[in-house]
């Protein structure tokens, strides 16, 4: 008889994620899925049709490793324009097969065995296990009740010799909160007298609403020199299956960024990097529309669902709503979110499951990014409930 060596899991109590677990369920029961974080309708048809484009026309080869030339020069006159800073697309600019791959690039740059990084509860669920991964160790600290605030004398407190980077999420998935420019301030503050790396996850930079201004780390010059910020087309294009995200550092970083993703993917795929590039250039407006397109998204949602028992908390950005369950059942929120979907049809996220200790809360999150038809659909069930 062979034998093989004994496996023994690298990331004890992790599972499926609970996004591929949801919309499996909503698959099985028929159900309307608000829960996994995808647009139930295309990107423009301009750019799809620019893909087809390249498809078509031989550009099916490998993309340079650190991502197609042109793609990284628009997004260099998008950052600058934005948020001000110059860029060097041949040197700062490195793009990935989605963000997930540039956190993953990120958090093994800097994170060694023993180090500690600190990440804010609910935290999104891939940045556990990328530090797991490297041999380090996360500290979770709670965003603050009622509104999802970070407290920054907890972070300058948990700060230690072996705190190596804090991961940011701005606007922040799964509550909605976004960072305020107070936030950046107590930030800059603490960077000024500790050292740390930044990660900042910034996938919802365009969808912010009420005319509040996305405080992107790219904004403030004296942190550049530490941070790796992080976006998607995904999100800003609703091509979410396209997976195609960077990552934007200084030079020193980058180059250590690409010499790990550079064996993780090499590069991502180049039709798709070619239409996104032309298509940014063309329509740079385009991303600019997305802060109404979202917020009349989250309107009617919250219009629809008002008369329900559910109680709405604020959504300031991304395409997730948070509602409050506590009036209709004592149930905790996995078990409900699963007895929703199978009994009343209607899928959505438990928000424990981004804690590592869950507070007394009763949370489920819903997506919005869904044509008006389905949102009209998953409120007409919320309402009976
Ligand atoms: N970070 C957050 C907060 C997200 O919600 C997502 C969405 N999937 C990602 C990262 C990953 O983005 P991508 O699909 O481009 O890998
Ligand atoms: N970010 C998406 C969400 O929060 C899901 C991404 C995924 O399925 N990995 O729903």
């Amino acid at each position: 008889m062979q034998s093989i060596p004994e496996l023994k899991t690298k990331l004890p109590g992790v599972g499926t994620t609970i996004f591929t677990v949801m919309s499996q369920l909503a698959l099985d029961h028929d159900a309307v899925n608000l829960s996994q974080g995808f647009p139930d309708f295309d990107g423009p048809a301009e750019l799809l049709d620019g893909v087809s484009h390249y498809l078509h026309h031989g550009r099916n080869q490998y993309a340079p490793m650190a991502g197609v030339p042109s793609l990284r020069e628009a997004l260099a006159k998008k950052v600058q324009s934005l948020y001000g800073p110059d860029v060097d697309p041949d040197t700062e600019i490195t793009i990935t097969s989605g963000a997930t791959e540039a956190l993953f690039c990120a958090l093994s740059v800097v994170v060694r065995p023993g180090d500690e990084v600190i990440v804010f509860d609910p935290a999104y669920d891939s940045y556990d296990p990328a530090v797991t991964l490297n041999g380090g160790r996360t500290i979770h600290l709670p965003l603050t009740a009622p509104d999802f605030r970070i407290d920054w004398n907890r972070v300058e407190a948990s700060l230690g010799a072996r705190t190596r980077a804090i991961v940011l999420n701005s606007p922040h998935n799964p509550t909605g909160s976004v960072l305020r420019g107070e936030d950046l301030q107590a930030l800059r503050a603490l960077a000024s007298r500790h050292e740390f790396f930044l990660i900042s996850d910034e996938v919802y930079e365009h969808i912010i609403f009420d005319g509040v201004a996305h405080e992107s780390l790219l904004r403030y010059e004296d942190l550049l020199p530490r941070s790796f910020v992080i976006s998607s087309f995904g999100k800003t294009y609703h091509t979410t299956g396209w997976k195609i995200g960077y990552c934007v550092a200084p030079k020193a970083l980058s180059e250590e960024f690409r010499r790990i993703h550079q064996f993780v993917t090499f590069c991502s795929n180049t039709p798709v990097q070619l239409a996104l590039a032309d298509f940014l250039s063309a329509h740079p407006e385009h991303y600019l529309t997305l802060p109404d397109f979202y917020q009349s998204k989250r309107d009617l949602f919250c219009r629809l669902v008002a008369p329900s028992r559910f109680r709405l908390k604020p959504s300031a950005g991304t395409y997730f709503q948070l509602l409050d369950y506590s009036e209709i059942s004592d149930l905790d929120d996995v078990s409900l979110a699963r007895e929703f979907t199978v009994r009343e049809k209607l899928a959505s996220i438990p928000v424990s499951v981004f804690y590592d200790d869950p507070p007394e809360q009763k949370l489920l999150r819903f997506c919005f990014c869904k044509d008006d038809a389905t949102l009209a659909r998953g409120a007409e069930i919320l309402c009976r409930l």
